[in-house]
């Protein structure tokens, strides 16, 4: 559905800035952004997007991956079409890389309308504890976004945002309002790498992951193991980043790479690849490092940083073992482990 957007301002002379991701795309009357569901019509910024729902399940919460926020439990997870990145190996490029809109084609999830209190309603349903906002770019939904989370959090249902972390600062404080836990991508530590393979930035998404973790909201980091892009120095970039300007508690999770959409000369990620980031991020001081895309190895499991025992054990996405304490204490040391358990 189209409805007037948040966060942008007026040029004059019938222009307008957007200012909710960093791309702060400036649009002449009929101008679509990069993110193609946000268009200059009659001097106004609206969204095409609010409500149109594209896909939506009932994920396990680890699936985003979220290792530390409510584990084994189920998240309602849904989706509009678009991105503001380009990623050239994006697995969900189907419905993030939507072309713009144009006047005598419209695409047809964006004629469809699912109101923000139906989400809620069915992930009450669904027995979730939480609403996720996944799959695609969330903060290209900013609108429909909010008004989910701020019903959700009325219901007692958490909230979850998984994202690209390419969001301008004003937006950010707004959703850190009804957002409870944060899964950030961290692509690369080389701004060329950024550019080169995402169309995005390093610097404001270092800004937005810092933002969020002093705000006091969960975090964890992902980095997507992708051959020649990122080198085993942006590996150690990214370990001692988290350790030392998040904590060396916030969970890391390196994800083995698989050429999709434009990627396809890419090779998965070598296994050497993966056990080195694993290596340097334990090296760093990182408490909780963890592989994912290659299911049922040690990497899975969450281990307790004091006295070195088995805490959580996991198969893909499943849990076979839970041994935490109620409140998340290790029951062999009582060491209070770090995220969010009840
Ligand atoms: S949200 Fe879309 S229109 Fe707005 S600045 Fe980002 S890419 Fe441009």
């Amino acid at each position: 559905m189209k409805s007037l957007a948040k966060h942008w301002r007026p040029l004059g002379e019938n222009r307008v800035e957007c200012e909710l991701c960093p791309h702060h795309c400036k649009l002449k009357e009929g101008q679509f952004g990069i993110c193609g569901v946000r268009k200059n019509e009659g001097g106004k910024l609206v969204t095409f997007t609010y409500g149109t729902l594209i896909s939506a399940a009932v994920d396990p919460i680890e699936k985003k991956p979220l290792y530390h926020f409510l584990p084994g439990h189920l998240t309602f997870t849904i989706a509009t079409p678009g991105c503001n990145f380009r990623c050239l190996g994006c697995q969900n490029w189907e419905i993030s890389q939507v072309p713009p809109k144009t006047a005598d084609k419209t695409p047809f999830f964006l004629e469809t309308y699912v109101p923000p209190s139906a989400i809620v309603k069915k992930a009450l349903e669904s027995g979730s504890k939480s609403i996720s906002f996944s799959y695609t770019e969330p903060t290209i939904y900013f609108e429909y976004m909010y008004e989910i989370a701020k019903l959700a959090k009325g219901e007692g249902l958490k909230t979850v945002v998984v994202s690209n972390a390419f969001i301008s600062e004003s937006a950010l404080e707004e959703l850190l309002e009804v957002i409870d836990a944060f899964s950030y991508d961290l692509k690369f530590f080389s701004d060329s790498a950024y550019r080169k393979y995402a169309g995005g930035k390093l610097e404001p998404v270092l800004d937005t992951i810092k933002k969020t973790f002093q705000a006091g909201k969960w975090v964890e980091i992902t980095t997507l193991l992708v051959p020649k892009y990122l080198d085993y120095k942006q590996l150690e970039d990214i370990a001692f980043w988290i350790k030392d300007e998040l904590a060396p508690w916030v969970p890391w999770h390196v994800s083995r790479f698989f050429p999709y959409y434009k990627a396809q000369e890419l090779p998965p990620t070598p296994l050497e690849m993966v056990e080195f980031a694993v290596g340097v991020g334990k090296k760093a001081g990182l408490y909780y490092v963890y592989a994912g895309n290659i299911p049922h190895t040690d990497w899975e499991n969450t281990y307790c940083p004091s006295c070195g025992k088995l805490l959580i054990e996991r198969f893909g996405f499943s849990l076979l073992q839970y041994n935490l304490k109620e409140g998340g204490y290790c029951p062999y040391c009582g060491r209070k482990i770090e995220g969010v358990f009840q």
